[in-house]
């Protein structure tokens, strides 16, 4: 890996966001008002005269869950990363949502464990928010909805419209506040961040484009989430994130990862995960069952009465689509959030990836580059976003897949994957090749950083170390 994609990775992480950009576009339309859409909408709000979201579902209520983001009901932690870009470019959100109730977790309110062996505390001070997705998205879209040159058209974009090889508009098609509406929005930069459904590759195949290769990772998940009464003070420690990661040693009945947030409303938000056909629950008696068998940590937590029964979601594959690679694509539209990447959601990247993506359009913007051709130097640097969290996620669920069926693997993945199992382990007992473990999860730093020599050989020492015990 170069020296500059890291450099390129952490100068996004670490960028803050500019003053006094000049006014690029006349109309910009976002296709998509969730996470990746808004912050686009943020992004754009400052280049553009006016920004259009177009989102079919009602988004009037507040903090509801609703049908276009269908694993809203389902843990959401926001990683340190995300947080503070979501921070950057609406400062107050975190502030805002702990006074609803969520809770900001620093690291000595996180319990994070293999199997019941907690991880030693890294030294470092990153924070996460522990928030209910529907209030995080309703703070964001509120904030995002009040500028004054950002609005909403309730409809489903079916289209686009082009001109001069380049996008020139948006069809659009629903059902407004009742009556039916219908027609092309026009529109100088547009912006794709319908979800990893997005229709967007077809369209632009069907308009004689080339449609982004779209590479998919098949590893099912299967999320069970209940939400449970939370005690004021619920532990010693005053626990407000609990995350345990069993590995095939420990009898955990299908489940590979447990996860609890104390969010708004005093509760905790329960999560179990199994892979393949492992399906953690689809009851209250049978998640309560599976936590009876985990750490007691987590039976403590979902000891309280239930506040909303068990939904349970899978996922069968993590995709992405390289836009890098398509020859031919019109000037003037981009794609972000998961509509262009949706990995293993136990890695919780999504939005804190999309809050980067919304960097990267950030910095494209502001670079002079040619509007009238393809937008293929954004694409560039979406891209070390997207490998390095796809290096992360699929690389982790690869190794997972290889060692279940047996896959001989070249010598140099073997030695690679090994190195990162003795990170792994090494994170339960020392407090540097943690923090250099915790960075690269939470999107902090590149995960290349990793493979530097000495952290290896701490990490091997300690491997050792645990096996001569
Ligand atoms: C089970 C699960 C757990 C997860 N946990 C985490 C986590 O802990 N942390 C984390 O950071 N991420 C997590 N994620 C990922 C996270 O949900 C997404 O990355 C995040 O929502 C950003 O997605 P997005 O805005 O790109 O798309 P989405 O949130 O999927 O939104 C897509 C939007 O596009 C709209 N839309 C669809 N079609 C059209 C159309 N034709 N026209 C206009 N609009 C349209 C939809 O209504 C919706 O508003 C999880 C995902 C899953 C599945």
């Amino acid at each position: 890996m170069s020296e500059s994609v890291v450099a390129l990775f952490e100068s996004l992480v670490g960028a803050e966001p500019p003053h006094d950009v000049p006014v690029l576009f006349d109309t910009a339309c976002v296709m998509g008002g969730s996470i990746a859409g808004l912050l686009a909408a943020r992004v754009l709000s400052d280049r553009a005269r006016r920004v259009v979201i177009v989102e079919p579902d009602d988004t009037s209520a507040e903090a509801e869950s609703r049908s276009g983001v269908p694993q809203d009901q389902q843990v959401h932690t926001l990683l340190p990363a995300g947080r503070l870009w979501i921070e950057r470019w609406l400062p107050g959100v975190s502030r805002e949502a702990q006074d609803r109730g969520a809770s900001l977790v620093g690291p000595d309110q996180q319990f994070v464990g293999h199997d019941d062996i907690r991880q030693v505390p890294d030294g470092a001070d990153h924070q996460f928010l522990a928030v209910g997705r529907p209030l995080l998205e309703s703070l964001v879209r509120d904030r995002v909805t009040a500028l004054p040159n950002v609005s909403v058209l309730r409809a489903r974009a079916t289209g686009l419209r082009y001109g001069d090889g380049a996008v020139a508009g948006v069809r659009f098609a629903g059902h407004g506040t009742g009556e039916r509406v219908e027609g092309v929005l026009a529109a100088d930069f547009v912006v794709d961040a319908m979800g990893r459904s997005s229709r967007l590759s077809n369209w632009l195949g069907l308009d004689g484009y080339d449609q982004p290769r779209l590479e998919r990772l098949e590893s099912p998940v299967n999320y069970a989430t209940a939400l449970f009464e939370r005690p004021a003070k619920f532990s010693e420690l005053e626990v407000a994130t609990v995350l345990q990661l069993f590995t095939p040693r420990y009898p955990s009945g299908g489940v590979s990862v447990a996860a609890a947030t104390a969010i708004e409303e005093q509760q905790w938000l329960v999560m179990l995960m199994g892979y393949g056909d492992n399906r953690p629950g689809r009851t209250t008696d049978e998640f309560r069952a599976h936590c009876a068998a985990l750490p007691a940590i987590l039976r403590d937590i979902t000891s309280g009465d239930v506040t909303r029964e068990v939904v349970t979601y899978r996922q069968a594959d993590s995709r992405r689509r390289h836009f890098t690679e398509a020859g031919q694509l019109p000037a003037r539209l981009v794609s972000m959030g998961d509509a262009v990447a949706s990995f293993n959601p136990v890695y919780g990247q999504g939005m804190s990836s999309a809050a980067l993506h919304a960097s990267c359009l950030a910095s494209y913007l502001d670079s002079g580059t040619d509007l009238d051709t393809a937008a293929t130097e954004f694409f560039r640097l979406q891209q070390v976003v997207v490998d390095a969290a796809w290096a992360v996620s699929a690389g982790g669920d690869a190794a997972r897949i290889d060692a279940e069926t047996g896959t001989e693997v070249p010598e140099e993945v073997r030695q690679q994957r090994q190195g990162m199992a003795q990170i792994v382990g090494a994170t339960l007992v020392d407090a540097d090749v943690s923090r250099a473990f915790n960075d690269v999860s939470y999107m902090l730093r590149h995960p290349s950083t990793l493979f530097d020599p000495e952290l290896l050989g701490k990490a091997a020492a300690a491997a050792e170390g645990a096996a001569e015990k």
